[in-house]
């Protein structure tokens, strides 16, 4: 079956204040787009089907990488995730991360902030318009069941952004602008758990820039996918510490992707490796604590039980990185 996109108009300001203006006429018709790599398959599949697509791509300001004088990086939304991996300015494991995503053609047009604003992602609202229609409309599409969990009231779609889970283990701030102003948030507040409303971001905001400040410790990302290229996180582990000499714990930072409708920050796991070696023994029960809230649901490549086996292994083989 081929899929064709929705008319829409295309609109391409060259000013962030033009967007800001189309997007707060547009009475939410619009949507942003940034290489549209994951929007532009959802409007073919008619999950959404905007009167108009707003590009970032002309805006100059959006895009680009820097040290500002304090030490922080500061990354543009507009940036190409293949620049992202490719830049010695950015955090390695930043560039690591970016590295992983998808394959080499859609990291030169995918954008830093389409991956932070990635929508969920679900095996039954991913699908042609002709299939949901068959099996009945979801949560996430209008409908009033959720098809993995049907008892339940919530949508279990997941977030799969590789960046996310990196970025908020670095204390990463965002800069978001729209029509009521200009704001500043910690990467963590953007993301909610709930496959719907995902995100702490009205339609109309604009992700501009990602902050990333001063790191002077050690940090990895550990991505389970079934294939080395193309694939979606299965889960993600993303930790970032300040050891001692002696290998003790001083701060942490533990976060759990693609295994709930927001990036997880493993709390307990790290309240309780502060002021630890990262011994074996230590490790296993920090990836205990880390994954015990953990409820992948069917909802994805492989089955939820896989998920939730893997994720104390990949925070394991995270833990083991910081240490080595
Ligand atoms: C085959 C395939 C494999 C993939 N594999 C991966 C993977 O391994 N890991 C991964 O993380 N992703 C993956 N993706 C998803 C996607 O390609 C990437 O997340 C990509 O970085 C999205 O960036 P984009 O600029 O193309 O986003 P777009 O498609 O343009 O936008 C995505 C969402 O973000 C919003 N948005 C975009 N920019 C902004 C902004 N500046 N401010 C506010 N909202 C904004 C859009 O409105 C839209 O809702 C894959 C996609 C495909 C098709």
């Amino acid at each position: 079956m081929t899929l064709r996109l929705p008319l829409f108009e295309y609109r391409t300001p060259t000013s962030l204040a033009e967007a800001v203006a189309i997007l707060s006429d547009s009475d939410g018709g619009a949507v942003i787009a940034g290489g549209g790599t994951d929007l532009f398959p959802k409007m073919k599949r008619r999950q959404t089907t905007p009167t108009t697509v707003v590009s970032l791509s002309a805006i100059p300001e959006l895009s680009g990488i820097e040290i500002d004088s304090e030490g922080n990086c500061r990354l543009g939304a507009s940036t190409p995730v293949a620049a992202v991996a490719a830049s010695e300015l950015v955090p390695a494991v930043v560039a690591a991360a970016a590295a992983e995503i998808a394959s080499p053609q859609i990291r030169n047009t995918a954008t830093l902030g389409g991956n932070l604003c990635l929508d969920t992602r679900c095996n039954y609202i991913d699908m042609p318009e002709l299939w949901r229609e068959a099996s009945g409309h979801c949560l996430k599409d209008g409908g009033d069941t959720c098809w993995v969990a049907p008892r339940g009231d919530r949508c279990w779609a997941i977030s799969s952004t590789d960046l996310a889970p990196v970025v908020i283990a670095l204390n990463g701030t965002l800069r978001l602008v729209g029509p009521r102003g200009e704001r500043e948030t910690p990467a963590e507040a953007l993301y909610r758990n709930d496959g719907i409303d995902y995100h702490d971001r009205s339609d109309d905001e604009i992700l501009t820039q990602v902050m990333l400040p001063p790191f002077g410790g050690r940090a990895t990302y550990r991505k389970l996918r079934r294939r080395g290229s193309i694939d979606f996180p299965l889960v993600g582990v993303a930790a970032a510490a300040h050891l001692d000499d002696r290998g003790t714990v001083g701060s942490i930072r533990l976060v759990v992707g693609a295994v709930a409708s927001a990036p997880l920050r493993a709390t307990a796991a790290e309240e309780f490796l502060v002021g630890r070696q990262l011994t074996d023994e230590v490790i296993e029960e920090a990836a205990r604590l880390a994954s015990h809230h953990v409820r992948p649901q069917d909802n994805t490549d492989t089955g939820s039980r896989y998920r939730k086996w893997m994720t104390p292994v990949f925070v394991t083989r995270a833990l083991q990185d910081l240490r080595a």
